[in-house]
């Protein structure tokens, strides 16, 4: 089937540009309404926007998935949100263990399949010790299930390679939270939206991305129609449609570009002294640096007077000059962000400078006004970063490299001292590499599809290929099962328990509604099963999910990540609650860091930024540094990708839904100026060449990019666009840098 966009939404019955739809709508054209017998309560198991819902059943099926009124989503979901419903009954979902046997995949009995992955994790750990073996999760596995996998690796195995795809999309904002305000995790909430007066959107496509978020953004523009929006994007997204001011930037500048408003906000004196003397601190590098002075940073910011860096990052000086006048006039300034910025080489200095935009200005802690990073999955934020499932961490803030923090950890897990390594373990890309050398054996891979979604993905396929590698993240058979030798098949959803998180740091309860297909197990259960064959059943004494939850509670008493006070109980009555959450009788906050409304604020004043140790954010004097691949006469353009409203990342989920196989997906944005030098019309087939590989997309000439810069979405299931990505890394987050590679474009003559 092959349908226009506007028929897609159509079908649907959706009548908002954007796709979103909400009971009542006006104009439904939606299949004859399907009687229900019981509702419930639950949330999309797609983006991080986190959309409440409300899931309808009848005869042991989901029939139903409509916004749930009480939800901070006001009933609206995206089309993806619909789609939860429908990705539960496509026709492929995968149903029994497999193991490989002369080169094929068979079904076998779970008991067979998991005694061949613990036979392979002890095999490979005989050869090479703990650190031969890894664990690769997913933003898309419930809290539960990371922080088991967290504990069993690091705890019980005795390996911290424990990574996942989040660090893909959000590791540089959680090194740039940490480093500045010596936590993880946005302070601000979704309700500052009705009091912002300037939008700042850098680095995200939200009407597309997180549409449901950005339905509020426009709330906000049509009761307080004064309220300006500015947009930082290389592309004319529908987000920038909306904008009062759009920059359109060279990919790769946007610490240059925050720089010269930062250099603009000190000239004209639009910072609130205030507030910097009471509660801001300044560094170079890293936050034990020795304290620079307001005076330090003006002098430093000299180089990024706007006349200087507008060439580079492609804009005018006025237009710098005009965002850095509308953030520093605006009463409250809310900025959004998420993997524009973060997918780069800099991209914990372009976090650093857009949070000290906030700083330099006082625009945090009050209504409205925040630096507030979008989670790209639901529960990247919730599951992986708050649980410490990286390599780098340990649950609830605490680090691998601290003494203490891995002796608190031993002690709430029973553990000898000494047990867990203090040593970082490998990242997501170095994981792969390590599996290519040979080093990594075995893996085990949850609920994400790295050969499609990593960088230069060719290259660390041979390393899947190499390894011994169980894939049980397959609610559907992956790319990534291709290179499996052993593959367990999965339960999604409503199909399970679990608690999802989202971006304005709310857990929600996701309660088992309908069994899955044939004999998919929940990862939870399959975790405790191989932690037990590898010998650490003692260790997972928590198995269901409201004892794991339970744990995860305790485990985060204390400290600046406190849910104690956030019950299962509690959650299955509310929509969500926000942390901190304390005690039983806390509501949730929605501003971190304010006394009165934080219950972790202790100090009296306008904030108090508790988790440093001197109670005061950190900004960062931050270079724009050279770009990682300089543009040549062989790669003489930029590539960058990204995402559309209809499909969700590799389209694993969304690419199976028929309604959505006639949603192009394989194009190529490129500016009409490139394509008529090179002689492209559009629809004609072009081929995209990287140092690392190439990449064939129908090309589409469009004013939506600059001249010399081409897009291509990631979601593509026929062509493998990160072929030909970057998989350089910043070098603090170890975040690949997706968004900027330097690119051959030629036409593809026919029959070649
Ligand atoms: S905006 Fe995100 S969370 Fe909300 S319905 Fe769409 S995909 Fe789901």
């Amino acid at each position: 089937m092959n349908l226009t966009r506007r028929e897609l939404l159509h079908y649907f019955g959706v009548t908002a540009a954007t796709g979103l739809m909400g009971p009542g709508c006006i104009g439904w054209t939606r299949e004859e309404a399907i009687p229900v017998d019981s509702w419930h309560k639950s949330v999309c198991r797609f983006c991080g926007s986190g959309c409440e819902t409300r899931v309808g059943l009848r005869g042991g099926k989901v029939v139903k998935v409509e916004g749930l009124q009480a939800g901070w989503n006001r009933g609206r979901l995206c089309i993806k949100g619909l789609l939860n419903r429908e990705i539960l009954y496509v026709s492929d979902r995968a149903q029994y263990p497999m193991v490989r046997k002369d080169g094929q995949l068979v079904r076998v009995s779970w008991d067979e399949a998991l005694d061949a992955a613990a036979a392979g994790f002890r095999e490979a750990m005989a050869q090479g010790g703990p650190d031969a073996v890894a664990f690769y999760g997913s933003g898309q596995l419930f809290t539960q299930e990371s922080y088991t996998a967290n504990k069993l690796f690091k705890g019980g195995i005795g390996t911290n390679n424990v990574d996942g795809n989040p660090r893909l999309c959000m590791a540089s904002a959680a090194f740039g939270y940490k480093s500045v305000f010596g936590a993880d995790e946005p302070s601000g909430c979704y309700d500052d939206i009705e009091h912002a007066t300037l939008f700042f959107v850098i680095g995200a496509n939200m009407a597309e991305c997180h549409p449901v978020v950005w339905e509020r953004v426009r709330d906000r523009l049509r009761t307080a129609p004064e309220t300006r929006v500015i947009v930082v994007d290389p592309r004319r997204t529908p987000t920038a449609r909306d904008a009062t001011l759009h920059l359109q930037i060279r990919p790769g500048t946007d610490v240059a570009l925050l720089n010269a408003m930062a250099y603009e906000l000190l000239r004209t004196g639009l910072v609130d002294p205030a507030f910097i003397n009471d509660f801001v601190t300044f560094r170079k590098g890293t936050a034990d640096s020795p304290p620079l002075t307001l005076e330090d940073l003006r002098a430093f910011l000299e180089d990024y007077a706007p006349e200087k860096v507008a060439n580079l990052c492609g804009l005018s000086s006025a237009e710098i000059r005009e965002a850095a006048r509308l953030f520093g006039i605006s009463q409250a300034a809310l900025s959004f962000w998420t993997m524009g910025l973060n997918q780069q080489t800099h991209g914990v200095a372009a976090n650093r400078m857009m949070m000290a935009l906030h700083l330099l200005t006082g625009q945090i802690g009050r209504p409205g006004a925040g630096p507030f990073s979008l989670t790209g999955q639901t529960n990247a934020g919730g599951g992986v970063r708050d649980t410490g499932s990286l390599s780098h961490a340990l649950p609830a803030g605490r680090v691998v490299t601290k003494e203490h923090d891995r002796q608190d950890m031993e002690r709430l897990w029973g553990l000898p001292e000494g047990r867990i390594s203090p040593h970082p373990g490998l990242s997501a890309v170095p994981l792969f590499e390590a599996m290519r050398e040979g080093k990594v054996r075995a893996a085990l891979v949850m609920a994400t599809n790295p050969a499609r979604s990593l960088p230069n993905a060719d290259r660390y396929r041979v390393g899947m290929e190499k390894a011994f590698l169980v894939v049980s993240d397959s609610i559907f058979p992956t790319d990534t099962a291709q290179y499996a030798d052993v593959f367990l098949p999965a339960a999604m959803w409503a199909e399970k328990e679990g608690v999802l998180s989202q971006s304005e740091r709310r857990y929600h309860l996701v309660e088992k509604l309908v069994e899955p297909p044939g004999e998919a197990r929940s990862d939870l259960d399959i975790l405790v099963a191989l932690g037990e064959r590898l010998g650490h059943g003692a260790l997972l004494k928590a198995r269901t999910p409201e004892a794991v939850w339970d744990e995860w509670r305790m485990v985060s008493a204390g400290t600046t990540y406190d849910f104690s006070g956030m019950t299962y109980a509690r959650l299955k009555e509310l929509p969500g609650l926000t942390w901190p959450c304390p005690t039983e009788q806390h509501p949730g906050t929605c501003r971190r860091y304010v006394p009165g409304e934080d219950p972790l604020a202790k100090k009296e004043g306008r904030i108090d930024f508790y988790a440093r140790p001197d109670g005061r954010a950190i900004v960062y004097l931050s270079e724009q540094g050279p770009f990682r691949e300089s543009l040549t006469s062989d790669y003489p353009m930029t590539l960058t990708t990204g995402r559309r409203l209809e499909h969700w990342h590799t389209a694993t989920l969304t690419g199976r839904i028929a309604q959505l196989k006639g949603i192009d997906i394989d194009y190529l944005e490129i500016h009409p100026g490139d394509a008529a030098v090179m002689g492209v019309k559009e629809g004609e087939l072009v081929q995209v060449t990287s140092a690392r590989g190439t990449v064939r997309l129908k090309a589409l000439p469009s004013m939506r990019v600059r001249p010399g810069v081409v897009f291509a979405l990631m979601h593509s299931t026929e062509h493998l666009v990160n072929a030909a990505t970057s998989d350089y890394l910043d070098p603090t987050s170890a975040q690949p840098e997706y968004k900027l590679a330097a690119v051959r474009v030629e036409r593809v003559k026919e029959g070649t």
